[in-house]
């Protein structure tokens, strides 16, 4: 089968083709280059042309909670049965915004594990899932009425890791700040769990968003910093050189000001426990968006890897909006080549999954996204999710 369409990204952050078409067979990308070369190469290949479209690699996804649902209105419901099918509706939901692979940052024990079996058995037809099972707080500490495991402790650190591992976890997550500038965990404890992961040949990610939590993590050496909403050029800096990557997460507290803001003005309703901690905090997330607002494209040049992340999990609010992850990318300073990379080649890396997916490439698996319009021109033709195959299969069609 040959995709072609006018506008081809590759992924790498630096190359468009005009015209461009990629080869697909047997769920492998065998050919990529101009449309009309390939064509005659392989005349009796089968041909989808989405003329004005752009095709460019199935996006990721790097900071999920598949299966959050603690901000649903009927909370009494959830039970295990429920919550496990919330979150393949949810990991369903990803196709249609262009993403093919997952990183869930902390979802109820044992959810992603079986969740990825269910689509290895053919039970449901979900992305890519890549997990960190249950994530690890300090007791009291942020996440800790959201199922995250509660470890005090050098010693239970390592135990935890340990057990969430054994138990299938992919990668570890600490969350070590909330919305206030005390850390949690003491630095003894997040370099142990560090060493912990790295010994084992473990990546960890940790949730830092304020000041010193953001420079003891970037210290202990986590592998991905989650939000580092008030990080410095100078901790950036640091983190090229250690070879750490940052998820922003724009769009949420983007989305968690504005959401306040309207709550402050207009009213709400405040019944559910979610929305009201987002309203107590709005004074958090003001100056959390105007950080992202100020600061990204200074952060950006240094050079630091950027992964795209949405972790969105209010009630109401849209599922995995990498595309408007991208738009703010793209509003604060860089290109939207740039913008892509963040979501396709640079997360396929940190993940180790360079040699499978993230670009489109000779050899790579055809995860392969169609969105209406230039990509490369204008961020907002992601918003156009024309169709998505996974490894090859088409996995999602839009109805106009
Ligand atoms: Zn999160």
């Amino acid at each position: 089968m040959i995709i072609a369409a006018q506008n081809l990204v590759t992924g790498d952050g630096a190359t468009l083709l005009k015209d461009g078409a990629i080869v697909v067979d047997k769920g492998i990308i065998c050919e990529v280059g101009l449309g009309r070369e390939i064509m005659s190469r392989y005349p009796d290949e089968s041909v989808v042309d989405y003329g004005k479209a752009t095709i460019l690699p199935g996006l990721f996804d790097m900071h999920v909670h598949l299966g959050y649902y603690y901000s649903q209105p009927d909370l009494d419901n959830y039970d295990d049965f429920l919550i496990a099918y919330y979150a393949a509706k949810q990991a369903e939901t990803a196709f249609t915004q262009g993403i093919t692979t997952i990183r869930d940052l902390s979802s109820p024990h044992n959810l992603c594990k079986q969740l990825r079996l269910a689509g290895e058995k053919g039970y449901v037809t979900i992305p890519r899932l890549i997990h960190t099972d249950a994530g690890i707080c300090m007791t009291g500490g942020h996440g800790h009425t959201d199922g995250i495991e509660q470890v005090d402790g050098v010693d239970n650190i390592r135990a935890a890791i340990r057990r969430q591992h054994r138990d299938g976890a992919d990668w570890i997550k600490l969350l070590t700040s909330h919305r206030s500038d005390i850390p949690e965990f003491t630095q003894e404890e997040l370099n142990a769990a560090v060493d912990e992961c790295h010994r084992r040949n473990i990546r960890t990610a940790v949730h830092a968003g304020t000041q010193p939590s953001i420079e003891m993590c970037i210290n202990a050496g986590f592998d991905t910093i989650e939000h580092g909403t008030f990080m410095t050029v100078a901790q950036a800096e640091k983190m090229v050189e250690n070879g750490q990557a940052w998820t922003p997460t724009i769009t949420a507290y983007t989305y968690l000001y504005e959401y306040c803001r309207k709550l402050q003005a207009e009213g709400g309703d405040l019944s559910n426990p979610v929305a009201a901690a987002a309203a107590r905090d709005c004074a958090y997330f003001e100056p959390a968006a105007r950080a992202y607002r100020d600061n990204f494209k200074r952060l950006y040049a240094t050079g630091v890897t950027v992964l795209a992340g949405s972790d969105m999990v209010l009630y109401g609010a849209p599922p995995m909006p990498i595309n408007r992850e991208l738009g703010y990318m793209v509003e604060y300073g860089i290109t939207p080549l740039e913008a892509i990379r963040t979501a396709t080649v640079n997360p396929a890396r940190v993940l180790g999954l360079a040699a499978v997916t993230g670009q489109l490439a000779i050899g790579l698996t055809a995860d392969v996204l169609v969105v209406g319009g230039d990509a490369a021109t204008d961020i907002a033709a992601l918003n156009d999710v024309k169709c998505v195959y996974f490894g090859g299969k088409m996995v999602y069609q839009s109805r106009q």
